[in-house]
């Protein structure tokens, strides 16, 4: 389980491959995550932008000030959401990854906004917002 990561979307036009680990990883309750997905929650390793090759056509647009998301342009995959403030960053799904248990998230985020339905027992921390 280390670098090099690589994975795509599901009709595999876009593709992409991250030659260091991950800033963090981390799965996201919020309602933002939530709707930009299409699912329960937003499980993303973050890299280092510059760690992170792409190909392939994504299309993009801002879900809030902080952050643009990345979706495959011809099957819609949400792959990609890009904070906007420094360091450039890239968080990638880990639902995209070729072997889906490559990474691991190491904590659970924004579970204040968490569906309720829900219920979370892998034992890591959650924090009610983003981690202090
Ligand atoms: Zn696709």
């Amino acid at each position: 389980m280390t670098a090099p990561y690589a994975g795509g979307c599901l009709c595999g036009q876009v593709r992409w491959r991250a030659t260091a680990e991950p800033a963090n990883v981390r799965v996201c309750h919020c309602r933002n995550c939530q709707r930009a997905v299409g699912g329960p929650f937003f499980a993303r390793a973050m890299f280092l932008a510059n760690d992170v090759e792409r190909e392939g056509e994504t299309l993009s647009w801002p879900t809030s000030e902080r952050v643009d998301r990345f979706a495959c342009a011809r099957c819609g995959t949400p792959i990609f959401a890009g904070p906007k403030d420094p360091p450039a960053r890239l968080a990638v799904s880990l639902a995209t990854l070729d072997d889906p248990g490559a990474i691991a998230p190491e904590m659970h985020i924004w579970v204040s906004e968490k569906l309720g339905w829900l219920c979370i027992d892998d034992g890591l921390p959650q924090h009610a917002e983003g981690p202090r």
